[in-house]
């Protein structure tokens, strides 16, 4: 199979948008991102300044003033028009995605669906915005009413491992609800933002409604200084999301920050073992293990350990690495040189506390693509819970394969985590499955499925480290977030 066309080979400097217009940063610093399988720059990324962040910031809340008068039907009718031109530039989102990304095509063709769908569902989000009301709610003649409103300019801070589907979590739900927006995307995968952008354009939302700023720290900060911007909604990694739910807390910010993982899948006796190896493959290994819904830990329980780690490395063997525009590859590169490094890096601390390693994919050469930032498939067994590669969140391609006795104690396991985002049980026991679904303390729980990603109209709710915030905003759930109640009391004299 042959290799896609790119829809662009360099993309030059990239711009804000700001108040409806492309307006290019007068920043000094850029940088360069680049394709993670040829390490070509592919364009340049501003850091935005305060003062650019300041302006879009009142554009969007001069723009709130006129937004938020503007009727639910017609607000849904741009996402109507957003959503048609999305499946018109279907394929070219996709192709920039794995271009700036690395992930493979299928890949980033099922981030784009994810993407259109969360503008159909916002489309009709605001019928969960109505309220409610009580005559004679207080006395005869006093009628007790809540209105849910829109609150004013909201932001979302984004990471580089879904640079589609992450922005589009947010800013159609809380645009829907009647607010404005600024998205920020990762300055490592910027394109894909600045594309979807050209789309908003076309499907005709008002100026200043919804807006990009490219940047990192300046922007950032200047999110929780600003005292116009009501909320930030952030997805990353853990540090960096307890700072943003502190900054909230100290800005008085609406915050809902979600964290990193470190994912356990859970094979019991009776599993279907081809099925559940085929399931679990697409967990470990796509997106080259960066995914915050990944499976990390693959945990075997009784005698069931040996088989499975048998068909584990076979399959293992048989993932072709390369580029993620060549249809034929099943995993593509980390994002960047640092990424691989630190990958390498747990891996050799595996193999120094003692773990065997069955697979190394420190050392794989992509022919073609020598330079790219790739790791193989890596698998490890007689991995024990203290070992850093079975906590530490690696973000990578790497199997750490353990053992256990019996399911209480794999739930013991993953209670020890700091994170909490995802776990699955693989099984044909009903009470096993209702067990673990019952008692595992993470948001997401798979039984039979290695990666618990729900549809758009569903909360992403991580536990413990994995998320920050007193609010979760997504799917349904979003008018919680991007909404505020208020109460109107009525005499009728
Ligand atoms: P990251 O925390 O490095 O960056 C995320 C965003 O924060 C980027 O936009 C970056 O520019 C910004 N940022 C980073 N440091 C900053 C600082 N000091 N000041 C201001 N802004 C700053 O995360 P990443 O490497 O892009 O993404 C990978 C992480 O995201 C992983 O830990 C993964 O588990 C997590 N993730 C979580 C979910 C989830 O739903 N829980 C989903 C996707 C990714």
């Amino acid at each position: 199979m042959s290799v896609l066309p790119v829809v662009k080979k360099d993309y030059g400097k990239l711009k804000n948008f700001v108040n409806g217009e492309w307006v290019d940063s007068t920043t000094g610093k850029w940088l360069d991102f680049s394709n993670p399988a040829t390490t070509e720059a592919i364009g340049q990324v501003p850091l935005s300044t305060v003062d650019e962040t300041k302006a879009a910031i009142e554009a969007a809340q001069e723009a709130w003033w006129s937004w938020r008068e503007t009727p639910p039907v017609s607000r849904a009718r741009l996402m109507f028009n957003l959503k048609a031109i999305m499946e018109r530039e279907f394929e070219n989102v996709a192709r920039i995605i794995s271009q700036e990304q690395g992930k493979t095509i299928d890949d980033a063709r099922g981030e784009t669906r994810r993407c259109i769908e969360n503008v159909e569902v916002a489309a009709g989000v605001t019928s969960l915005q109505m309220g409610y009301n009580l005559e004679d709610g207080a006395a005869a003649n006093i009628d007790e009413e809540v209105l849910i409103s829109p609150l004013g300019v909201f932001t979302a801070v984004c990471p580089f491992n879904f640079p589609g589907m992450v922005p589009f979590w947010f800013w159609p739900y809380a645009v829907a609800t009647g607010n404005t927006f600024i998205v920020k995307p990762s300055e490592q995968v910027p394109m894909t933002t600045q594309y979807m952008f050209k789309m908003i354009e076309e499907a005709g939302f008002p100026p200043g409604v919804i807006n990009l700023v490219n940047g990192r720290e300046d922007a950032v900060n200047t999110f929780f200084n600003h005292k116009d911007v009501k909320g930030v909604s952030f997805v990353g990694s853990t540090p960096v999301a307890k700072w943003i739910y502190k900054m909230g807390g100290e800005h008085g910010k609406r915050v809902q920050a979600q964290g990193g993982a470190k994912n356990s899948l859970v094979v019991m006796p009776d599993a279907i073992l081809d099925k559940t190896v085929n399931n679990m493959l697409a967990s470990f290994y796509g997106c080259a293990g960066q995914r915050c819904l990944a499976g990390s830990n693959l945990v075997a329980i009784g005698d069931v350990a040996e088989p499975l780690l048998k068909k584990w490395v076979e399959a293992s063997k048989k993932i072709k690495v390369g580029y993620g525009l060549d249809e034929s590859v099943n995993m593509g590169p980390v994002i960047s040189g640092a990424a691989k490094k630190k990958v390498v890096g747990y891996i050799d601390k595996g193999v120094e506390e003692g773990a065997k390693l069955l697979l190394d994919g420190r050392d794989i050469k992509v022919p073609g693509y020598e330079k790219g930032h790739f790791v193989g498939p890596t698998v490890f067994k007689d991995v024990t819970p203290d070992m850093t590669i079975a906590k530490d969140e690696i973000f990578g391609p790497v199997v750490s394969f353990m053992q256990m006795d019996s399911m209480d104690d794999a739930i013991e396991f993953i209670h020890k985590s700091p994170f909490g985002n995802a776990a699955s049980i693989y099984t044909q026991n009903g009470k096993w499955a209702r067990d673990f679904r019952y008692r595992v303390q993470c948001g997401n729980i798979g039984i039979n499925v290695g990666i618990v990603a729900a549809m758009a109209y569903f909360p992403f709710a991580g536990y413990k480290d994995s998320f920050f915030g007193s609010l979760h905003g997504q799917g349904q759930d979003a008018v919680s977030f991007f909404t505020d109640r208020k109460v109107v009391i009525t005499r009728w004299f």
